[in-house]
């Protein structure tokens, strides 16, 4: 007899999920580790913010929405967006989602089909290829080269195009390599798509967290808006993992499809949690730029500590806030054959916690998240520097 859905199948258990379980068991033992895996913020989420839902929920704002969210979280989104990247779109054009994962489950489940291919970048986000299954699409994926930073060109795009491509699914800054895009490579990947009636979903999650120039939008090439769906969340930007704030801005008719699915699944985000995102949206943004300025300060500490492991190469993230260590130095030895193995050894050994490429559709390489403690990247990077001259 059949247990579970073919459709559930198509679901893998994370690599990710497996590092993290064998952690937790360390954690629950007592050990201390220093944590380089969770992706995100370690900073508390900032008062106003923490404000505005206390007051909300004082003031009985705790029931449902409407679907798509409240007129003025719609509003906030599309105005802080308009602001930040000269986009043009009305608050119908935008979904309030309960975390930004779900905007882009909605989106793919939107305008993905059985047999339908979506064209995915590696390294990519562990849950791209997942949610692109589950939707009955095929990724076709783009590997890119680390020696140019992982670059994405409209070239290298057009050559995996075929009648069944329906979509391209982009995150810049990237998780988990802190690629971010070039605005030119960009511009010519949202043209050719837009000509060839392809839809660019980006994963815009990071957008706050560059640290070299401006960062790339959907939103900002108006004359293919047709064609462009970005998806964003407020849980870096504002250190809300924990609350689920998330949304899309894309032509009303996609929208419309979303917000037909939320219509039966969620029904609409915690009614407290919009009016709170609209406090984070439409406030002061000072606390977004200090973020980053720590952000910034940990990323060169952790690229400092990894530069003085011998064997170890790292290309410089310019976003987000992990590194992707290559490892390949110290890969193919006996209990270390891969970088799974290797994660599994750093952890048990050395008790430090990374993320092996393999989550991410790479084989050489470590993911490390510095959004953690000065003291933490000081302490990990000292556990790397000894458990791998160990291995040597
Ligand atoms: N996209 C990327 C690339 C991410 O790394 C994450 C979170 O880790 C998300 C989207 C989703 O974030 P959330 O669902 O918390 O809004």
């Amino acid at each position: 007899a059949r247990e579970f859905s073919e459709r559930i199948g198509r679901f893998e258990v994370s690599a990710t999920a497996v590092v993290v379980a064998e952690a937790a068991k360390l954690k629950a033992a007592g050990v201390d580790l220093a944590d380089f895996g969770a992706g995100e913020p370690h900073f508390p989420t900032p008062r106003h913010i923490k404000d505005a839902a206390i007051a909300a929920i004082e003031q009985n704002f705790t029931h449902y929405t409407t679907t798509p969210g409240i007129p003025e979280v719609r509003k906030a989104i599309v105005d802080r967006h308009a602001a930040d990247f000269g986009s043009d779109y009305a608050p119908d054009e935008a979904i309030f989602t309960t975390g930004g994962k779900l905007a882009i489950f909605y989106a793919v489940s939107a305008l993905i089909d059985h047999g339908d291919e979506v064209i995915v970048p590696v390294p990519y986000w562990v849950s791209y290829k997942d949610i692109v299954q589950y939707a009955g699409g095929r990724p076709v994926f783009l590997e890119t080269a680390e020696a140019d930073h992982f670059r994405i060109t409209a070239e290298a795009i057009e050559s995996l195009i075929t009648p069944r491509t329906r979509a391209i699914l982009l995150n810049s800054p990237s998780n988990p390599s802190g690629a971010v895009m070039d605005t030119a490579d960009f511009e010519g990947i949202v043209r050719l798509a837009h000509e060839r009636g392809i839809y660019v979903l980006l994963d815009e999650c990071y957008a706050y967290l560059t640290y070299k120039g401006k960062p790339v939008s959907g939103g900002s090439y108006i004359e293919a808006k047709e064609h462009v769906v970005v998806l964003g969340s407020l849980s870096k930007t504002y250190a809300m993992t924990g609350w689920r704030a998330g949304f899309a801005l894309a032509p009303k008719p996609i929208i419309a499809a979303m917000a037909k699915l939320q219509s039966q699944t969620t029904s609409s985000a915690t009614h407290f949690i919009q009016k709170a995102s609209i406090a984070a949206l439409s406030g002061p943004q000072q606390c977004v730029a200090e973020m980053r300025a720590d952000y910034l300060k940990l990323r060169d500490e952790v690229l400092a500590g990894l530069r003085g492991i011998p064997g170890i190469t790292c290309t410089v993230p310019e976003g987000a806030f992990y590194v992707y260590p290559n490892v390949k130095a110290y890969l193919g030895l006996p209990g270390a054959e891969t970088a799974m193995e290797l994660a599994s050894r750093l952890l048990r050994e050395g008790h430090v916690v990374t993320v092996p490429g393999e989550a991410f559709g790479t084989r050489e390489h470590l993911r490390l998240s510095y959004a953690t403690s000065h003291e933490t990247v000081a302490e990990g990077v000292a556990r790397m520097k000894a458990f791998f001259e160990g291995l040597r």
